[in-house]
């Protein structure tokens, strides 16, 4: 159990004069040249100087803005007296993969978007912190992965995302056997399919999937439940299933010419541009010299950019209907994607993609758009303004208007799961589908969202298969 945060170092809410600085960041010039990570770790005394920013306010929001409650003042006062573990140890406590979330969270939303110090100064760097310290502990390798003790029962995890991980995790630790059912050969999920290199390493999610397999989690590889292995087979051999298979089914354009030679659709795109070709059967897209536009405003569509100016693309201009302050994608990223060439053209409509003589992709027909009344999200709706259509010249459209959940094939034994009217998983409060025993979170329940999204809904979903089992559980163990 991690001690109890100290008093921190700084004096009780004074305001630091330590300025916020970013964390070591490679040249946009030297990054487009490769698909490694941008963002390197601070130095011990930079990590303590940055952590030592948090005034400790005595209602901290920026635990109350992390999905995962993380408890944030504490694990930053415990790194600005540079007791690096015990900071590492308290934020694992709540956080089944914070290695991968510190680097994939859009904090200026979250965590810091919600700092106190924004009322006067910049956030503290609680992202670039939760990294280090994390990386800290496991390059030393001061994280537990011993085997629980085994409880008697079994649960399944459909899917090798960040739900299936956490989930899997979550369970381990409370001595099930656990199977992960993974129906590509490399494990990971959204982490290592739809999350670009450049911003998380593939190795750092082989890394996490290492411990868990150390601490006994069983792989299987290329299976596909329902298909290759019968889910009656998978009910009877376990006691519990957790469905984590993501969504994954992309949005179409919408729009004539989107059938056009040099139309792609942004994940396999991502997937073949990010993961090693040999473990893929997707047919290669050719960007070198091309003018590329990216239709949407979201991460994936700033993925894609990015993949495309460094797999050699000429321009790569995004056509994004609303305007800046209503992109739904990270800011960070986006000043990352302007930094290294990416073009933004906001309040955009796509309408139409035009054909050159051999039918292939030769512009996109565009129409200008204005913000009207905020809809029912809350989102202003943007209209279009008559007489503004113009042509964006391209070579190869990617559509990035994000993804549905894959529906189960009818009539197999994953019919009775519930879905809603897009095909998202219906669960009770305790992440349970319709089906007894059969619980699910993350994309394939709320669509498409973000990593700490997926490990909030399968913390909950293990503490409720927990709850589910527990009349099952030898009482010694329970
Ligand atoms: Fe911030 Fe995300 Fe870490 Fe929570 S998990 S502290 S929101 S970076």
């Amino acid at each position: 159990m991690p001690s109890p945060a100290p008093e921190p170092a700084n004096a009780k809410y004074a305001w630091s004069t330590i300025a916020r600085s970013a964390p070591p960041k490679r040249s946009a010039e030297e990054r487009v040249g490769d698909f490694r990570e941008i963002y390197s770790d601070y130095d011990e005394a930079t990590v303590r100087a940055q952590a030592s920013r948090c005034i400790q306010c005595p209602n901290p929001l920026c635990a109350q803005a992390c999905p995962l409650a993380n408890r944030i003042p504490e694990w930053l006062a415990l790194t600005a007296q540079g007791q690096f573990l015990e900071a590492a140890a308290l934020s694992r406590s709540t956080s089944n993969m914070p290695e991968i979330c510190s680097r994939v969270c859009p904090q200026e939303r979250l965590c810091e978007g919600a700092c106190i110090l924004n009322c006067k100064t910049d956030p503290v760097a609680i992202g670039a912190v939760e990294r280090f310290i994390n990386e800290y502990a496991l390059e030393r390798g001061a994280v537990d992965t011993t085997p629980s003790a085994p409880n008697g029962l079994r649960a399944a995890i459909i899917g090798s995302g960040p739900a299936g991980l956490a989930c899997a995790d979550e369970l381990a630790k409370l001595g099930y056997r656990i199977t992960v059912f993974e129906s590509l050969l490399i494990p990971g999920g959204l982490l290592v399919n739809g999350i670009p290199a450049f911003k998380l390493e593939k190795s750092v999610v082989a890394r996490r999937v290492d411990l868990l397999a150390k601490r006994g989690i069983e792989f299987k590889l290329g299976a596909v439940v329902g298909r290759d292995i019968p889910l009656a087979d998978v009910r009877r051999d376990f006691d519990a299933i957790f469905l984590g298979h993501g969504a994954q089914k992309s949005k179409a354009a919408g729009v004539p010419g989107e059938k056009l030679l040099g139309v792609e659709q942004a994940l396999p795109f991502l997937i073949q541009k990010n993961v090693d070709s040999a473990l893929l059967d997707i047919p290669p897209v050719d960007v070198v010299g091309k003018r590329v536009a990216v239709l949407g405003g979201g991460d994936t569509a700033m993925d894609c950019l990015r993949s495309a100016l460094r797999a050699g693309a000429k321009s790569a201009i995004c056509l994004y209907r609303r305007d800046f302050a209503n992109m739904p994608g990270s800011r960070k990223e986006y000043y990352n994607a302007l930094e290294e060439g990416a073009e933004f053209q906001f309040l955009t409509n796509p309408v139409d993609i035009l054909a050159d003589k051999d039918g292939r992709v030769a512009a996109v027909r565009c129409v200008k758009m204005e913000l009207g009344e905020p809809d029912a999200s809350g989102r202003c709706k943007p209209r279009p303004v008559p007489g503004s259509e113009f042509t964006s010249p391209a070579d190869i459209v990617l559509v990035a208007y994000g993804f549905d959940p894959v529906a189960f094939p009818e009539d197999s034994e994953f019919s009775a799961v519930k879905v809603n009217d897009w095909g998202g998983i219906v669960v009770d409060r305790n992440q349970m589908t319709s089906v007894p025993g059969v619980f699910a979170g993350g994309d394939s329940v709320r669509g498409p969202s973000l990593v700490v999204h997926a490990v909030r809904d399968a913390r909950r979903a293990a503490a409720g298969i927990h709850r589910y089992l527990a009349p099952k559980l030898d009482p010694s163990v329970r």
